[in-house]
């Protein structure tokens, strides 16, 4: 027991911001350190650590070159943006990071998780808070429209493939209402593939992702 106690304080009462339960505490809530828990904190570890794997992945570093013109002409045109300077908060150019195509700026507040400038239009691209900075690089990059109002986001949402009729409805469900899931959606599913125009897919990133990795069913966005 008590290794399993080591391995409990080790992984659950760390710094860690999503598992940093007090001393005692489980991650179910309760007292006591439980073993039918165990599963449960490895399988939130295992999501996070491939959602937090997700720019390396899609071939984000930290900069290579904090006086290369290209940065330096982004950095200044978020500053511009959002009328802050290098003195911001905990700005700091070693956690920018560098992709192909765009630069992310760590310039976060409460309801801001970070910013992308572009490197070719410098366009600048703002992210949310409902979901975190690697999410919003993954949704970006797959084409998913993560413009700030629900009005201005559209994409259309093709469903090729169903492996898992139960999880494909409960992921419609985190961005379609339930009322036109039910009644116009679900009875079409059998006859794939199925395109939805003009969706709002802003509030279903986590679960889209999640389907990604889960293989639920497969899909195609434009
Ligand atoms: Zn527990």
């Amino acid at each position: 027991m008590k290794k399993f106690e080591d391995w409990y304080r080790e992984i659950v009462e760390s710094k860690d911001e999503i598992l940093g339960y007090p001393s005692g505490v489980c991650f179910c809530g309760k007292e006591g350190y439980h073993l039918e828990c165990q599963g449960r904190i490895l399988k939130v570890k295992e999501d996070r650590n491939y959602i937090e794997s997700l720019p390396s992945s899609l071939g984000y570093s930290v900069l290579k070159d904090q006086t290369d013109r290209e940065f330096i002409d982004a950095e200044k045109i978020i500053f511009e943006k959002l009328n802050v300077d290098a003195s911001y908060e905990n700005y700091s150019r070693d956690k920018v990071l560098e992709g192909a195509i765009a630069y992310y700026f760590p310039i976060c507040w409460i309801g801001s998780s970070g910013h992308l400038v572009i490197k070719n239009t410098h366009e600048v691209v703002s992210f949310g808070s409902y979901i975190g900075k690697s999410e919003h690089i993954w949704a970006y990059h797959y084409g998913i429209s993560i413009a700030s109002l629900g009005k201005d986001r559209k994409n259309d949402f093709t469903i090729c493939k169903i492996n898992d009729e139960e999880n494909t409805i409960k992921v419609l469900n985190s961005f379609l209402d339930a009322k036109t899931l039910i009644s116009e959606i679900v009875p079409r599913l059998n006859n794939l593939p199925l395109t939805l125009n003009d969706v709002d897919l802003y509030f279903g990133i986590q679960d889209l992702l999640k389907t990604k990795y889960e293989n639920w069913f497969q899909y195609k966005i434009s």
